[in-house]
């Protein structure tokens, strides 16, 4: 039986160095004589975890010097009344980026908010353009969970190159993103989904192993080869308590790295954001 010493990765604490490394060059612009980069944040309804998502990222925006606004629409707001306040957005030289937070109504397709977005504001990184962008291998914003996810298999050093990565999901905003970023870096990488054989088998061969899905605990101690590193993105609330895709207990000792269910992945994405928009902002001004 292997008994390997995990790391159990502390997101909050990994996302905090990196939010004063951007609280630091948001200072430096400032004290250069430039305004703060600005983000906007879209809210339509009142779903309580998405006003609570909104609220954390203000609240990390002006801990890094950052400015940030907030629209907030009705519940039974219209297609065009959400298109009307994205190019509202758009066209305000003060806002460097644009965040419109999901789930939104059924009456409101995401898909066409997001094309609406300038790409050059798509902090978010899911204009096609952006998307686009990233399947070339080009500079552009990239959707955050991944970024993130890179940021903490580099900050620990994870080797890439060469090595096996699976990644089960396949979404826009997580699995697909995040399985070109580990191809860029030379990886070789599977993408898994809902319809793939013997999945378990494929998480066994990963050296990297990516779980995006929002089945809880479904990656198991037979699903992964020992050392391997195992990022949790999932997010399931069983019993009141928040849950991954990887069963932690059964994974430590197995594993040489793994993200917890809290703390891991989640703070790494908002850090992402802020950083996007610093990006976005210096883009559009050259700074
Ligand atoms: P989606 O629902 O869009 O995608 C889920 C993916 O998982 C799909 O590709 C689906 O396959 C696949 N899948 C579902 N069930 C299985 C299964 N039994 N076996 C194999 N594959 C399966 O979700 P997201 O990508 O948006 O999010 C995934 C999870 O990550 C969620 O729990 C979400 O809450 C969380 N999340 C966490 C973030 C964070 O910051 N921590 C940020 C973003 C998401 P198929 O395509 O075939 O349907």
């Amino acid at each position: 039986m292997t008994c390997i010493d995990t790391v159990v990765v502390d997101g909050k604490s990994l996302a905090q160095d990196i939010r004063s490394e951007i609280a630091a060059e948001v200072a430096g612009l400032v004290a250069g004589g430039h305004r703060a980069p600005c983000l906007a944040v879209v809210l339509v309804g009142d779903d309580p975890a998405s006003a609570s998502y909104i609220k954390g990222k203000r609240r990390a925006s002006g801990r890094a010097g950052m400015e940030s606004v907030e629209r907030t629409l009705p519940g039974n707001a219209s297609q065009a009344d959400v298109l009307a306040t994205v190019r509202e957005l758009n066209e305000d030289d003060a806002i460097d980026g644009i965040l419109v937070q999901l789930p939104l109504p059924d009456a409101v397709d995401p898909n066409a908010i997001a094309l609406a977005i300038d790409p050059a504001k798509d902090v978010d990184g899911l204009h096609p353009v952006n998307s686009g962008l990233l399947m070339a291998n080009r500079p552009g914003l990239y959707a955050c969970t991944p970024m993130g996810i890179l940021e903490v298999l580099d900050r620990h050093g994870v080797k890439l190159e060469g090595k096996r990565a699976v990644v089960v999901g396949r979404s826009a905003i997580v699995g697909k993103p995040v399985s070109l970023l580990l191809l860029h870096r030379n990886a070789t990488v599977t993408v898994c989904h809902s319809r793939t054989q013997d999945l378990a088998g494929v998480c066994r061969e990963a050296d990297v192993l990516v779980a995006a899905t929002g089945r809880a605990r479904m990656v198991g101690a037979d699903w992964v080869k020992p050392g391997a590193a195992v990022i949790d993105v999932g997010v399931s609330v069983i019993d009141g308590k928040l849950v991954g895709d990887v069963d932690l207990e059964a994974v430590e000792g197995i594993a040489s790295l793994v993200t917890p269910p809290r703390g891991g992945i989640g703070p790494m994405t908002i850090t992402m954001l802020l950083r996007n928009t610093v990006a976005a902002y210096r883009a559009r001004k050259g700074v």
